[in-house]
């Protein structure tokens, strides 16, 4: 029992929260510890969300809803820590949306369907075949949900398939902590976030912007300077933690 009075009371939660999803084949092992990646980077960015990674919220908010072919791509942790959110995002977005799996089996894919379906959210189902070009299982999809898609939602993706994405020429949103990463890197906008907060302010975003705000904020972007006014903030943050 976690005492509620614990300064850490919510990371402790959520660390219970994603133990016990292991049981069920939601959350893998190995997400398990991409989940601590992610902590650490939380705890150096503050645990809230900055300036700056709601302004690439925003942005992300006016390109899902100026695709053509948007989708939200879900992996374990994902649907585990996020699956209300999502829901939200797709009722906002009008986003289709896939699970996409590194460690995929047929059982993991229908535990995590199960439980994004549980919150209402209508999913792309059936065949899947390897339209991303890489030699692990996230390179399978479906042929009406990313491999059409213009725009890709990748919440705590894997660098690779990041890449793989761009050069199929899709936009890439990414939601990924860990400004350093190759997947922040690379996105069309990195969202260095938490993904349940990030996907949250999305949601909202998508409920608010005009049409004219959607032209604005799609005409040029600038995902590096997501990138460096994070590492900005954490450098500041770490010269001033003992003042
Ligand atoms: P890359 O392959 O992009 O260089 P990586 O190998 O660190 O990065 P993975 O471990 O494949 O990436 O994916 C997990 C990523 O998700 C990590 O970078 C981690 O920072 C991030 N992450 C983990 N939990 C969360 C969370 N709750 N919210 C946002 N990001 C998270
Ligand atoms: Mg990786």
């Amino acid at each position: 029992m976690i005492p509620e009075s614990h300064p850490r009371y919510k990371s402790l939660i959520t660390r219970e929260k994603l133990a016990q999803y292991t049981k069920t084949g939601i959350v893998s092992l190995e997400g398990l510890t991409a989940h601590g990646r992610g902590e650490a980077f939380d705890y150096l960015l503050g645990e809230e969300t900055t300036e700056s990674a709601l302004r690439a919220e925003k942005i992300a908010a006016a390109l899902l809803l100026s695709a053509n072919h948007p989708v939200i791509s879900v992996n374990g942790n994902t649907a585990a820590l996020a699956a209300k959110e999502i829901a939200q995002l797709q009722l906002a977005s009008k986003a289709r949306v896939e699970v996409n799996l590194f460690h995929r089996t047929d059982e993991r894919v229908q535990a995590i369907s199960g439980l994004l379906k549980e919150h209402g959210i209508t999913l792309v189902e059936g065949t899947v075949s390897r339209y991303i070009p890489l030699d692990h299982d996230r390179g399978l999809c479906h042929f009406d949900g990313m491999h059409s898609a213009d725009v890709v939602l990748v919440p705590l993706e894997d660098g690779d398939r990041a890449q793989a994405l761009i050069d199929l020429g899709k936009k890439v949103i990414a939601i990924d902590l860990n400004p350093l990463s190759r997947t922040s890197k690379v996105a069309t906008v990195p969202v260095i976030d938490e993904v349940t907060r990030a996907l949250a302010n999305i949601a909202r975003f998508c409920t608010e912007l005009d049409q004219d705000e959607i032209t604005g904020l799609t005409r040029e972007i600038h995902g590096t300077g997501f990138i460096r006014d994070a590492l900005e903030y954490i450098r500041e943050r770490l010269l001033n933690v003992l003042d």
